[in-house]
């Protein structure tokens, strides 16, 4: 099994980095975001909740969130060789969650790998995301709150990792292809 945590601040490339490895280690790609965004396209009651706090930039109520992973979690099967989870945990009780799930399955995360890059950087890259995705936190109002949510909130998941012994940072600076090598370079080092 591996189990990969791609993390980082929004725009850092969680995304595009999961679905280029999902194939190469035969992962499922799980994200959080992904799955809320088809709620609310569906107009689901989950969906209008989740949508309150997405257009706000704010996180959805841990609750929520852990409902959504622990089905995930329980219905894996032999088709794949583990997970990657994108956009999850994002706060430490999420961590702390997922980490009990885990060891209810008899599983375990391997890594968390955080995509570092610096936020003129994230906020340009999700700006320019904006003019296409059709996302409605894709804007500049709702993306400061998004990073000022993830620098209260979410980054101290890291710290949580590092005393797991699971933390590797990873420069998200530069083409898809470079950052995906090094990703790829960080779990193979795992073995
Ligand atoms: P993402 O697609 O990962 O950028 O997520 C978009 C939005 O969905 C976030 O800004 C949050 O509002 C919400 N969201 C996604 N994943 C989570 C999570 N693990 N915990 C709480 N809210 C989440």
């Amino acid at each position: 099994m591996l189990n990969v945590i791609i993390f980082g601040a929004p725009g850092c490339g969680k995304g595009t980095q999961s679905a280029l490895i999902i194939d190469k280690f035969k992962l499922k790609h799980f994200s959080t975001g992904e799955v809320l965004r088809k709620e609310i396209d569906n107009k689901t009651e989950i969906g209008v909740e989740a949508d309150s706090y997405i257009s706000r930039g704010q996180l959805v109520p841990d609750e929520m969130i852990n409902k959504m992973v622990a089905q995930t979690v329980q219905s894996l099967n032999s088709t794949y060789n583990g997970i990657i989870f994108d956009g999850y945990p994002r706060t430490v009780k999420q961590a702390e969650e997922l980490e009990k799930m885990m060891n209810e399955v008899g599983s375990s995360t391997h890594v968390l790998v955080e995509l570092t890059v610096p936020d003129h950087e994230l906020i340009n890259r999700l700006l320019s995301r904006g003019l296409t995705s059709g996302r409605n936190d894709d804007n500049l109002e709702v993306i400061s709150k998004r990073l000022e949510v993830y620098g209260a909130k979410t980054a101290p998941v890291i710290e949580f990792y590092k005393s797991l012994n699971k933390y590797v940072p990873i420069d998200g600076l530069g083409s898809i292809e470079e950052v995906n090598d090094r990703i790829v370079k960080a779990i193979d080092d795992l073995y």
